[in-house]
C-alpha cells in the first residue's frame, strides 16, 4: 500500500518517494472532494499521485506494469461511453454560449482588442482567445447536458493539447464548471 508522509510526502511501493508543497497538496485535497484529482511528480520516475475525496487513493508508479483496465482513469473511459451517446451541443446551448461568452467579454474584460471566441467540434466548446489579432487556444469545455457544469481542460501549451487532468495552474480556483469560472480561469492562467 502507498504511505502518506506527513505533511505532503508520498511512498511508493517501490520505495520511491514524491515530496510536494503542502499548499499544493491541501488544495488538491480540497479539490478532489467531487471527482479524482492527479499528481504528478516532477522526477525522472515520473509517479503521479491520486486523490479523490479528500484522501490518497493510489499512486500511480511508473515500475510497476499495469493492466489496461487500470491504466486508463476511470473517468476517461466513462466519459468516452457518454460521448457515443451524446452528439453535439444542441443549437439552444450554442445561442446561449454565444450570449455569455459576449457578456464576459464587454463586461470582464472590457477591452476590445481581447475577446473570448467559441469553437465547436462534438461536445466540445473550445474558448480561444483573441488578443491584438492572435488568435490563441485557451481551454475545451465538454458539454454534460448542463450549462452549470462543463467539464474543464486546460490547453498545454508546452504540450500542445488540452488536459483535463492539469489541477495546478494559476486561476485553476475558479474553476467551477461554468463558462465565467472556465473564462476567468484562462484569464489568469494565460493573462492577456
Ligand atoms: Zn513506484
Amino acid at each position: 500500500m502507498p504511505k502518506e508522509i506527513f505533511p505532503a510526502s508520498f511512498q511508493c511501493d517501490c520505495g520511491h518517494r514524491s515530496d510536494f508543497a503542502e499548499r499544493i497538496v491541501r488544495d488538491l485535497r480540497a479539490m478532489s472532494q467531487q471527482k479524482k484529482v492527479y499528481l504528478r511528480d516532477a522526477a525522472p520516475e515520473e509517479h503521479t499521485i491520486v486523490f479523490y475525496r479528500g484522501k490518497l487513493l493510489e499512486i500511480q508508479c511508473p515500475k510497476q506494469t499495469q493492466s489496461p483496465e487500470t491504466k486508463k482513469s476511470p473517468r476517461k473511459s466513462t466519459s468516452s461511453t457518454k460521448r457515443s451517446t451524446t452528439r453535439g451541443i444542441p443549437d439552444k446551448v450554442k445561442t446561449d454560449v454565444a450570449a455569455i461568452v459576449q457578456h464576459f467579454n464587454t463586461t470582464v474584460i472590457r477591452n476590445p482588442h481581447c475577446v473570448y471566441v467559441p469553437r465547436y467540434r462534438g461536445k466540445f466548446l473550445y474558448l480561444d482567445r483573441q488578443d491584438d489579432g492572435r488568435l490563441s487556444p485557451i481551454c475545451r469545455l465538454e458539454y454534460t447536458g448542463n450549462m452549470e457544469d462543463w467539464s474543464f481542460a486546460i490547453y498545454k501549451y508546452s504540450d500542445e493539447r488540452y488536459d483535463e487532468e492539469e489541477w495546478f495552474f494559476p486561476g485553476e480556483e475558479h474553476v467551477d464548471g461554468t463558462l465565467e469560472g472556465a473564462m476567468k480561469a484562462g484569464l489568469e492562467a494565460y493573462p492577456a
